[in-house]
């Protein structure tokens, strides 16, 4: 779909930008996000994307907004307490911008696989199992993923292209044994670190609609104490039941319990 007049007047900050223009504008309008977590990351991803005019965003998550999520989750209020987060989110980014389409899912990502037809996958989930889930189905269906997690002072975002690189899953990259360290409600999180790292994941989502995706498997991680960026090398684990068992066998579904 081409940009109208009207398009072209809303889209102008984007539109400006050489590296964009209104060619990569098109492209963000007819590129198809899923966002998995409506929590502290899935608020500013969500809100985000709608603003960058992604023409149909996915949302997907169970839960309903509780009190405890205010502080952290900043498109929900009061008056939206017990409703369901999909629900709630899908009329806010609506109001963000008319133009998109939006999809509420909410069930379980695992529940939803088989219509899970997006180009990009955006992981804002804090459970271990579910980010290694969504490893399994992006790696599988050859997907991209954007997977990020933060909890108290850390943030970290890792990208992977796996239409084009078959080498380095999330598997690879994460030790099972800290398997709760990404929940916020039980070790806290500086709000605006959320915000900070959400933002980052729509930045990648963009760069990666545009062409221009060059870290498949890099672990960026932000010490926000610090004031401090590291990145970790990609790593290909020696018999990742994802990556490499795939390699050898041809396609098998590993399922995560
Ligand atoms: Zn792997």
């Amino acid at each position: 779909m081409s940009l109208s007049e009207v398009d072209f007047l809303h889209y102008n900050s984007h539109i400006l930008i050489p590296e964009i223009g209104d060619v990569g504008q098109e492209k963000f309008n007819n590129a198809t996000v899923m966002i998995i977590g409506l929590g502290g990351l899935g608020c500013p991803v969500a809100a985000y994307l709608a603003a960058s005019g992604i023409g149909r965003i996915g949302l997907c998550d169970f839960d309903s907004v509780e009190k405890t999520n205010l502080q952290r989750q900043l498109l929900f209020s009061e008056n939206d307490i017990n409703k369901p987060k999909v629900q709630v989110i899908k009329k806010q980014i609506g109001k963000i911008n008319k133009r998109i389409l939006v999809d509420a899912h909410n069930k379980k990502f695992q529940d939803l696989m088989v219509d899970a037809d997006y180009d990009i996958f955006i992981d804002c989930t804090d459970n271990m199992d579910t980010k290694l889930f969504i490893n399994d189905f992006c790696y599988r269906a050859k997907k991209k993923l954007i997977t990020g997690s933060a909890t108290r002072l850390e943030g970290q975002i890792i990208g992977f292209d796996f239409e084009k690189n078959s080498k380095c899953c999330l598997e690879c990259i994460f030790d099972k044994s800290g398997a709760s360290q990404f929940n916020c409600s039980d070790l806290g999180i500086l709000v605006s670190l959320l915000g900070m790292m959400g933002c980052l994941q729509v930045t990648m989502t963009l760069n990666m609609i545009l062409g221009n995706f060059k870290k498949h498997g890099i672990v960026s991680r932000f010490d926000s104490f610090e004031s401090q960026w590291i990145e970790l090398k990609p790593s290909n684990k020696v018999n990742c039941p994802i990556c490499d068992l795939l390699k050898q066998e041809g396609s098998k579904f590993v399922q995560h319990k």
